[in-house]
């Protein structure tokens, strides 16, 4: 089944522990769609990008089966710019530098024709207008999730609080649920979310995994233990990306798909940070998710 997903698409520069990078493939939408596109689903991307953008970027991203005919270039613009630092631990992060240029207030998506009758939507880390913007064209969604971040909470509270309204999962990290609701305790912070509108809450919480709340009950899902995590810039995108398109792909609804959906979002994500920028992502096959997949159940079942 086909699979929308809004994000941004961007040069990031990253230092970690284990090195750095500058001005390499990122963005929001790119990691979620990626990472999507492993599912076997068919994504259908919606983005802006600047004159700086290389055509090379879209090819590449077209190779990965991903639709591209929602990648708006504006030639006189530049392309969302992000900078970050990761510490020792490689949970915790700074942003050092964002130029927002092409993804400012102005850009107003717009969904290609042959985009508006998917089911599935998922909106990567941008604007909550831009957000609204593209749902407001989406003629018969079935299930509508959404990630934010500090950026956004602060910055477009009024806007995110009435997507919220909008959409049936939020997916967020736990520093970004404490911003967001007040509430330091996970789980309270997860129940107050879903009195502001989404039936059901991951929040998420690095290396020791996450935790979603549903009308049927609670759940916990430990992180893919790893040794050599080389940069997680793009776990949450990718986390995100796959879990929808896991949905997506599902024959049944219910409790034990979305379950599934979880262990094969982690895994996936799990991938993601073994190398910088998308380079693990482009190597993996759907083969060695579901491979990877057997082993974390043999892990956690008992
Ligand atoms: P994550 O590590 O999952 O939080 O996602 C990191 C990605 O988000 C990077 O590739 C950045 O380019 C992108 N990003 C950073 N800031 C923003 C922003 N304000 N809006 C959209 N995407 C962003």
């Amino acid at each position: 089944m086909s699979l929308v997903i809004i994000g941004s698409a961007a040069f990031d520069s990253i230092e970690t522990p284990k090195g750095r990078r500058e001005k390499v493939l990122g963005g929001s939408g790119v990691y979620a769609s990626v990472a999507a596109s492993l599912t076997g689903e068919e994504v259908q991307l919606v983005g802006v990008v600047g004159g700086d953008w290389p055509e090379s970027n879209t090819r590449l991203l077209e190779s990965r089966g991903i639709d591209t005919r929602g990648l708006e270039i504006r030639p006189d613009a530049e392309t969302l710019y992000w900078s970050g630092r990761y510490f020792e631990n490689m949970n915790d992060r700074e942003t050092l530098e964002i130029k927002l240029g092409v993804m400012g207030t102005e850009y107003d998506p717009i969904v290609p024709e042959e985009y508006r009758k998917s089911k599935f939507v998922f909106l990567a880390n941008g604007s909550p207008q831009c957000h609204l913007a593209l749902l407001r064209q989406m003629e018969r969604t079935s299930l509508i999730i959404a990630d934010t971040m500090d950026f956004y909470i602060n910055n477009c509270r009024q806007a995110l609080l009435e997507l919220l309204t909008k959409i049936d999962g939020l997916i967020l990290n736990d520093s970004e649920s404490r911003l967001l609701t007040g509430e330091a305790n996970p789980l309270t912070a997860a129940r107050k979310i879903q009195q502001m509108g989404p039936q059901f809450v991951i929040i998420k919480k690095g290396e020791h995994g996450a935790i979603m709340v549903t009308p049927e009950g609670t759940f916990l899902q430990p992180a893919y233990p790893l040794e050599n995590v080389v940069d997680p810039t793009g776990a949450g995108d990718s986390f995100a990306g796959a879990f929808v398109a896991r949905l997506a792909s599902a024959e049944k609804t219910g409790l034990e798909t979305i379950k599934e959906a979880l262990a094969w979002a982690t895994v996936t994500a799990s991938f993601n940070v073994e190398g910088f920028s998308l380079e693990r992502l482009l190597e993996i096959t759907r083969d060695d998710i579901e491979q990877r997949r057997d082993r974390f159940r043999e892990m956690i079942v008992f």
